[in-house]
C-alpha cells in the first residue's frame, strides 16, 4: 500500500472538491494557497502598527500577481485582514484591481511603475487610483493626463533616500516642488503622499545597515520638510516594507507596505522564521511523480551527468521544471558527476512507508521536469507512480519535516520572494477556505475553477 504524501485537503465546498480533481488532471503540479493565512497574515501586520485605528494604515503590495499567489485572491485576503489600500508596481495590475470589483469606496490603491510616453494614466485617473511620480516627465504626464479626465490626480511624490532606485533625489528636488506648486493651485494634483523605498531594512542585526536606515529615515524627514516648506504638504508619509514595520517603529510614519508579510515570510531568514513574527507561509507547491524506475549504480542523472547514483536505486520524475519556475539553480550534483563539486539540490518531500523524508533534486533541473534519486528501491519504500510529493509548504513541525519556499531559496541562491514569483501560469493556483475568509460577493470575484 502506498501512501499519500499528504494528508488530503480540506475542500469548503463540494465546487472545490470538483476544481480540485480537475486541476490535478489537468496539470501534474498545483499550488495550493491558504486565503486564511493570508488574512492572518495581514491581521498580524494591522496589530504590529497598533491595530486598525492605530493611525497607522497598512498596504498590502500584491505586485507581480501577488508574489505569484494570485492578484485577486490576494489583494481580497489583505483586506479581510484590514489592509485598507492595495499596491502594485504595474498600473495594469492596478487596473485589473478595480475591475475585479474592488472599488475605491473599499479601498485606496497605488502605482508606480510606467513610462509617462505610453502609460494609461487618464484610465488610472478615473479608476480612482493613485499614482506615484518619480520624474519630470512623469509629473508632467500626469498633468495632461488629469486635465483630461476633468479631475485632479491624486499623487504620491516618490524620493531616493538612499537605495539609489527610483524617485527624485535630494538635488533636484527644487525644480520638482517649483514644478508640482502650481499644479496643485491649479487643483490638477492632490499630494496623497510622500513615499520611499528601504535599502536593507531586513538586516537589522548589521550596523552598517542599521545606520544606513537611519540615514533613509533621516533624509525622508528632510524632503518632508522642504514640501512643508513650499506649502505642499503630503497627506500621508510611507517608507516601510516588512522588514521596518516589525523592526522600525519609527520607519511607520502614516502607512506601512509590507508585502513578503501578507505571503507568510520573514524579508531575510536571518531575521528568523516567520512563526517568531507570528506569519504563517501561505502557499503550498505539490506535484504528482509521473515515473517509478529503478537504476543501477553509477548512472548519470539528467544532463551532463553532474549527478552519478552511488548505489543500486530508483528515481522518480518530478514533472515540475524551469518553465515552471522551478529554478534551474536548484540543481543537484554530486562530486562524482562531471562537475566535480557537490552541491544540494532543492529540497521535496516524500511520504514513505515509514514516514516522511525530504529527498533532493538530483542531477540538473530540466524545462519540464527534473529526477529525484530515492536512494533506495521504490518498492522498499513504498513510493509509486501517481503520488503527491510536496516541494515546500508552511513549514510545518520538525516530525512533519516540510520544506519552505526558504529551504528552496537557499538551494537556488535566492529569496523566497523569488521562489513564488516564478512560478508561471501554467501551474493551476488553489484556494483554501476561500468561504471562511471571504463574503460571498467576494468569493464570487475569484474564478469559479480557482476556489477550493
Ligand atoms: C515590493 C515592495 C514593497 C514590499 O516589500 P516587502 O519586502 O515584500 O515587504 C514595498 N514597497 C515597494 C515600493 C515595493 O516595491
Amino acid at each position: 500500500m502506498t501512501l499519500s504524501a499528504l494528508k488530503p485537503w480540506e475542500f469548503s465546498s463540494p465546487q472545490g472538491k470538483a476544481n480540485y480533481r480537475r486541476a490535478r488532471r489537468l496539470y501534474p503540479g498545483q499550488a495550493v494557497i491558504d486565503l486564511k493565512s493570508m488574512r492572518d497574515n495581514m491581521r498580524t501586520l494591522v496589530d504590529v502598527v497598533g491595530g486598525s485605528n492605530g493611525g497607522t494604515a497598512v498596504m498590502g503590495i500584491v505586485k507581480a500577481d501577488g508574489y505569484g499567489h494570485g492578484l485577486v485572491p490576494s489583494a481580497l485576503a489583505a483586506l479581510a485582514g484590514g489592509a485598507t489600500w492595495l499596491g502594485t508596481a504595474q498600473p495594469r495590475e492596478a487596473l485589473q484591481l478595480r475591475m475585479a470589483g474592488i472599488g475605491s469606496d473599499r479601498c485606496h490603491i497605488l502605482t508606480w511603475m510606467y513610462n509617462s510616453g505610453e502609460a494609461l494614466l487618464p484610465e488610472l485617473i478615473a479608476s480612482d487610483i493613485d499614482v506615484s511620480v518619480g520624474s519630470l516627465a512623469g509629473i508632467d504626464a500626469l498633468a495632461k493626463a488629469a486635465r483630461k479626465v476633468g479631475r485632479p490626480a491624486r499623487v504620491h511624490v516618490n524620493v531616493d533616500t538612499g537605495l539609489g532606485r527610483n524617485g527624485f533625489t535630494e538635488r533636484g528636488f527644487q525644480v520638482v516642488l517649483d514644478r508640482l506648486v502650481p499644479l496643485v493651485h491649479e487643483e490638477l494634483f492632490e499630494i496623497v503622499g510622500l513615499w520611499s523605498h528601504l535599502s536593507a531594512a531586513e538586516s537589522p542585526d548589521v550596523l552598517e545597515f542599521v545606520e544606513l536606515t537611519d540615514r533613509q529615515i533621516a533624509l525622508f524627514n528632510d524632503f518632508t520638510r522642504r514640501m512643508e516648506k513650499a506649502g505642499i504638504s503630503p497627506q500621508l508619509r510611507h517608507i516601510a516594507n516588512t522588514a521596518a514595520t516589525f523592526s522600525r517603529p519609527e520607519a511607520r510614519f502614516d502607512l506601512v507596505r509590507p508585502g513578503i508579510g501578507l505571503y507568510g515570510y520573514e524579508a531575510d531568514p536571518a531575521m528568523g522564521t516567520p512563526e517568531q513574527f507570528g506569519l504563517k507561509p501561505a502557499m503550498t507547491l505539490q506535484a504528482q511523480i509521473s515515473t517509478v524506475k529503478d537504476v543501477v549504480e553509477g548512472q548519470g542523472i539528467s544532463y551532463g551527468s553532474t549527478y552519478v547514483t552511488n548505489s543500486d536505486t530508483s528515481t522518480v520524475i518530478i514533472p515540475l521544471g524551469y518553465a515552471d519556475g522551478i529554478h534551474r539553480a536548484a540543481s543537484g550534483f554530486d562530486d562524482s558527476g562531471s562537475e566535480h563539486t557537490t552541491k544540494i539540490g532543492g529540497p521535496v518531500r516524500v511520504m514513505t512507508k515509514d514516514g516522511p523524508r525530504v529527498m533532493h533534486v538530483s542531477g540538473r533541473v530540466c524545462m519540464d521536469q527534473f529526477v529525484l534519486d530515492l536512494g533506495a528501491p521504490a518498492v522498499e519504500l513504498g513510493v509509486s507512480e501517481g503520488d503527491t510529493v510536496e516541494l515546500f509548504g508552511p513549514g510545518r513541525g520538525e516530525e512533519f519535516d516540510e520544506p519552505t519556499a526558504d529551504d528552496w531559496a537557499r538551494c537556488a541562491g535566492t529569496i523566497s520572494d523569488e521562489i513564488f514569483a516564478c512560478l508561471t501560469s501554467r501551474i493551476p493556483r488553489l484556494y483554501l477556505n476561500a468561504a471562511e475568509v471571504l463574503s460571498p460577493r467576494d468569493v464570487s470575484k475569484l474564478h469559479r475553477r480557482q476556489i477550493l
